[in-house]
């Protein structure tokens, strides 16, 4: 049996005076998510905890299992990503460029498109100009498309600093801090302290740069440092042999940080044909199509990127067995001004071994009626139980004790000379 997660990202939603008050979902035309709700068991997911929003890296974490403490920082995430070869002590931030005007009171960012394209001698340019150590600190700039880059600190370095990106535009650019509440001790904050330094000057100095090559944008904001942290895997932690179909180099950074297998599909349509032949235990479908439409602010454009995913839903094929799962990660408001919201998203069960409840439609209120009320931590075992895969809680079979009934031929037999 095997489990396919068809994950939406930002599916949840709030109801809009455009949609007479429905959300997007509510609103949407959709036949096959309504057909697998009616005759699969339904309910509503809390990713963490009712109202606090997260972001798409931590929310999948959490649906994995993981908890808030095996994050490893955003910035970590995509530099596995993004395929660079990273070294344990080192801290890895999201670096990009932006439009900023020098004023007394800082740097004014302007925007985050610059005025022209870049060109790779333009880049090769500035990478070889930036200075490679700095206070102790080596650093290394690594130019992964766009106006993105992945920076590497390495020394005696702090991944609990803030972020240099004030995530909005209009604004001035932020000095990078240690970010008390973040350091365990004493030591840790004098490292952040002196990380920050180093960073605030290389930041400075690369805008010096930026400015004397007359490049097209002329200042490069940091976010999200991360390091590496060790963490069982998925098929240690689940007895499930894993893979990531999804179209973003930050899930192949998520699948290769929990040991996952990864696809990189061009389109949902895609990883819908593929399904059938894929022989793993747990399959991490995602399509972006719902938080990306979410995220434009229009609710009509979601509605149209649900009834998409809809009628790709008339083509999957499932294999004898199948156990479908489909929900999001967290809400995307099409309305308001938040990024993502804290509200609960709605699930579905589709499948054997799966209780029919009586709700007939796939939304946020309807499922509201359906059977089940999950956390994100209570996904996988519910997955379990319905793969019939669950351990007797408390079993002691070997000396790990697991969630899942172990392959009984990697156990260790009594022998008769023992
Ligand atoms: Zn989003």
């Amino acid at each position: 049996m095997r489990a396919i997660l068809l994950l939406l990202d930002g599916l949840g939603d709030k109801p809009s005076p455009e949609l007479g008050n429905l959300t997007p979902l509510q609103a949407a035309r959709k036949p096959h998510l309504n057909r697998l709700a009616a005759g699969g068991c339904t309910g509503i997911l809390v990713p963490y905890r009712q109202g606090v929003p997260l972001g798409t890296e931590v929310a999948h974490l959490l649906l994995w299992g993981y908890s808030l403490e095996d994050f490893p920082g955003r910035g970590y995430i995509e530099a596995l990503g993004e395929g660079l070869p990273v070294e344990e002590g080192a801290v890895y931030l999201r670096a990009s460029l932006a439009v900023v005007r020098k004023e007394e009171r800082g740097f004014y960012i302007l925007g985050r498109r610059p005025s022209r394209k870049l060109t790779p001698q333009l880049v090769e340019e500035f990478l070889s100009s930036l200075p490679q150590t700095l206070q102790g600190y080596s650093f290394r700039l690594h130019y992964t498309g766009g106006i993105d880059f992945i920076l590497e600190i390495k020394g005696e370095v702090s991944d609990k600093i803030s972020e240099s990106d004030p995530f909005a535009d209009g604004v001035y650019v932020l000095k990078v801090k240690p970010v008390e509440d973040l350091c365990s001790d004493q030591e840790e904050e004098e490292k952040a302290l002196a990380t920050s330094r180093a960073l605030n000057e290389y930041l400075l100095k690369a805008h010096g740069i930026l400015e004397n090559l007359g490049f097209p944008a002329n200042f490069l904001l940091s976010k999200w440092a991360g390091r590496a942290r060790s963490i069982p895997s998925f098929k240690e932690k689940w007895g499930l042999r894993g893979v990531v179909l999804a179209q973003t180099p930050l899930f192949r950074g998520l699948a290769r940080y929990v040991g996952m297998d990864f696809i990189r599909i061009s389109s949902l349509a895609e990883g819908i044909r593929l399904l059938p032949q894929l022989e793993y235990d747990f399959i991490h479908l995602h399509t972006k199509a719902t938080d990306d439409a979410a995220h434009t602010k229009n609710p009509e454009n979601k509605v149209k990127a649900i009834e998409e995913i809809d009628s790709l839903l008339g083509e999957m094929v499932l294999n004898q067995g199948d156990l479908l799962i489909i929900t999001g990660d967290h809400s995307t408001p099409s309305v308001g001004t938040l990024i993502h919201s804290g509200d609960t998203v709605p699930i579905l069960f589709f499948g054997p071994n799966v209780r029919v409840d009586e709700v007939k439609e796939f939304d946020e209120i309807s499922c509201s009626q359906g059977h089940l009320r999950l956390e994100g931590k209570d996904l996988l075992p519910v997955i379990l139980n319905h793969l019939d895969r669950a351990l007797l809680y408390g079993l002691r079979l070997g000396e790990r004790i697991t969630p899942y009934i172990p392959c009984y031929g990697e156990l260790e037999p009594l022998l008769p000379e023992d």
